[in-house]
């Protein structure tokens, strides 16, 4: 490994921190901010010396006994250790000199009235544990969740619900829940990677929710833009006005943009994933209609997709479980196979298989009449249904060929992998592709405020301008200026601190420290990229047998997780929608070095335990 270039950037960092130290003492004098009033500080220290030195020491031992018999082994250690060197360097960069948090400013976080008197411990939820202050168990405190490891599931705790005695939350009876026979903690703050529950118990955000927490919770940037913009300007109806927060959001995302789009892009903001995707659909539709292709009215979507719970972005989802309640309500699409190596529904290899479940797109065309398609929509990485499954090279640049051949748009929805999650602005950007229509939700906004976008090529909306001259289409909060103003904040604080190209960085580490779970027989596949990875279960590693569903494997690791104080994200039906289990590890980029190793230990042991509960 040659250091010797760190040596000059090295002493650049040290004059710069002895620059941002004498700016601080200046700022002090002047009365700006005094240094230190006796509060306490969570600034982090310049370096995260501890994590270094463990790196460092890690990386040593792996030479020292590898030294003769692996050398490949050497060169992946070493990289690896001066990736995460180079992060932790970074790390102490990146630590603005006044960055204090008092921690008697919780008036940013709302106290709801139920909970600021004594506590109210419901019962743990099915597999919810270790919420409550136990004599002699360890772990129960509080901090439990932060500094150590989290009580464990007892498996009665783990299939514990209203039915069987849990109690509801007090106050929570006209709350209509996602699952009514599980009692959900009650969530009262949020700050990094760290979500506390109303016993003080904290979880570490190990997917953003359903990866949606791009730069982490309690960003004070955001929320004091949020303030001040519902104070200014909260609402002005977009059939009456625009506004300069959307006028800003709308260029810094097509500035986000591949291609023309940076240019000529149109952006139609939304509240969130499925009404983006519904406006997708529909602008496709005008589209065709509008440039003198009245037929169009088909799209074309692939099996084990998600895009949405609302009928349009339903119709288009390829998971036979989501659709099954509901599927005589929306109209059916075509849907073609989806690009999964691991199970390959032809049952070829890559790359001698031509990628041939792109070929059945220009298929399907023909079939369906290309008179009749309207357009193609795909997640570049298949996210809930599948796991973090990414598209193999050529798979969208054919999908491109096709799409322009017959007149079709294609339609990549980017509502998970959008906005740096993959390390990329959007994940089309590995293909190098310029799809018509992008759709982005989540990490716009980082889980601040409900808004999604849909960016359309510029001759899109020209034909609408020429057609009807309007978009026939529309919601009661599109384009609301408070949710734009909160994604302005979001982006600007990505591009200050970097975060997508730091999302690449520490998303390879990720994805390597991923790539050791493997020990565990029960890991099948690790895939994904940037900060957006997928582990698929399976019972039999080499016939790929998943586990009856009836075993609720993904559940029970869900559980196990919790136990440990880990959030991940679990899903089932991986193949073909019928079995299998999978789970998605997607934290805020601003994970550190050392919250990463932590995260990875707690899924370590989740996972030994399950795999202990199986024998
Ligand atoms: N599309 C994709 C790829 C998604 O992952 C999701 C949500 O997970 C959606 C659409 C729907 O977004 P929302 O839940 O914000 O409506």
């Amino acid at each position: 490994m040659t250091r010797t270039s760190k040596t000059g950037k090295g002493a650049r960092r040290g004059a710069r921190r002895a620059d941002r130290k004498r700016a601080a003492a200046r700022r002090s004098v002047a009365g700006r901010r005094p240094a230190s009033r006796g509060r306490k500080s969570r600034r982090k220290p310049l370096l995260a010396e501890p994590a270094l030195v463990a790196v460092t020491a890690r990386a040593a031992a792996s030479l020292k006994s590898t030294l003769l018999e692996e050398p490949t082994i050497i060169s992946d250690e070493t990289r690896q250790a001066a990736e995460e060197i180079d992060l932790l360097l970074d790390e102490g960069e990146e630590q603005p000199a006044d960055e204090e948090i008092d921690d008697d400013d919780d008036e940013l976080f709302m106290k709801p009235a139920a909970l600021s008197g004594p506590r109210t411990h419901a019962r743990p939820a099915a597999g919810i544990v270790g919420r409550r202050k136990q004599p002699g168990r360890a772990g129960a405190s509080p901090r439990a969740g932060a500094a150590g490891r989290a009580p464990a599931a007892s498996p009665k705790s783990a299939t514990r619900s209203p039915a069987t005695g849990a109690e509801p939350v007090p106050g929570s009876e006209h709350l209509f829940p996602r699952n009514l026979k599980t009692v959900y903690p009650v969530a009262v703050k949020a700050e990094g990677i760290w979500i506390t529950d109303s016993s003080g118990k904290k979880y570490l955000d190990g997917c953003g929710g359903a990866v949606v927490c791009s730069i982490g919770h309690g960003v004070r940037e955001v929320a004091k833009v949020m303030s001040a913009q519902a104070e200014r300007l909260a609402f002005a109806h977009s059939s009456q006005f625009i506004t300069r927060e959307t006028m800003e959001l709308t260029s810094r995302i097509a500035a986000l943009a591949p291609g023309d789009m940076k240019k000529t892009g149109r952006v139609y903001l939304v509240s969130g994933g499925s009404e983006a995707i519904e406006t997708a659909v529909k602008l496709a539709r005008q589209y065709h209609v509008d440039s003198g292709s009245p037929g169009k009215h088909k799209i074309i979507a692939r099996w084990q997709s998600y895009h949405g719970s609302t009928m349009g972005a339903l119709a288009l989802t390829g998971n036979v479980a989501r659709r099954a309640l509901y599927g005589p309500l929306f109209a059916a699409q075509p849907h073609i196979a989806p690009c999964y190596c691991y199970r390959c529904p032809f049952g070829l290899k890559y790359p001698s298989c031509d990628i041939a479940c792109i070929e059945e797109l220009e298929a399907t065309i023909h079939q369906e009449g290309p008179e009749t398609v309207a357009a193609f929509i795909a997640e570049p990485i298949v996210g809930a249904t599948l796991g973090a499954v990414p598209a193999v090279d050529g798979y969208w640049k054919r999908a491109r060929e096709i799409c322009t051949r017959h007149n079709v748009l294609l339609i990549a929805d980017e509502v998970m992998t959008g906005v740096g999650r993959t390390g990329r602005n959007f994940a089309i950007d590995h293909h190098g592709v310029v799809p018509d229509i992008i759709v982005a939700a989540k990490g716009l906004s980082g889980g601040y405020a409900p808004l999604g976008a849909v960016i359309a090529r510029g001759f899109i909306a020209d034909a609408l301008r020429d057609g009807h001259g309007y978009f026939e289409h529309g919601f009661t909060y599109s384009a609301q200026p408070l949710a734009a103003a909160v994604g302005n904040a979001v982006l600007k604080y990505l591009d200050d601190h970097k975060l997508i190209r730091r999302a690449a960085r520490i998303g390879k580490i990720l994805g390597e420290k991923l790539g050791k779970l493997r020990r565990h027989r029960i890991v099948g596949e690790v895939r994904g990229a940037g900060m957006m990875w997928g582990v698929e279960l399976v019972r039999d590693r080499k016939t790929r047998e998943p586990f009856p569903p009836g075993l609720k494997l993904n559940r029970k690791l869900f559980e196990a997780c919790l136990g440990e104080g880990l959030l991940i994200y679990p899903g089932s039906g991986t193949r073909e929608g019928r079995d299998g289990d999978h789970f998605i590890i997607a934290p805020p980029f601003t994970i550190t070095i050392t919250e990463l190793d932590d995260l990875l230990a707690r899924l370590d042991r989740a996972l030994t335990r399950v795999e202990e509960s199986l024998r």
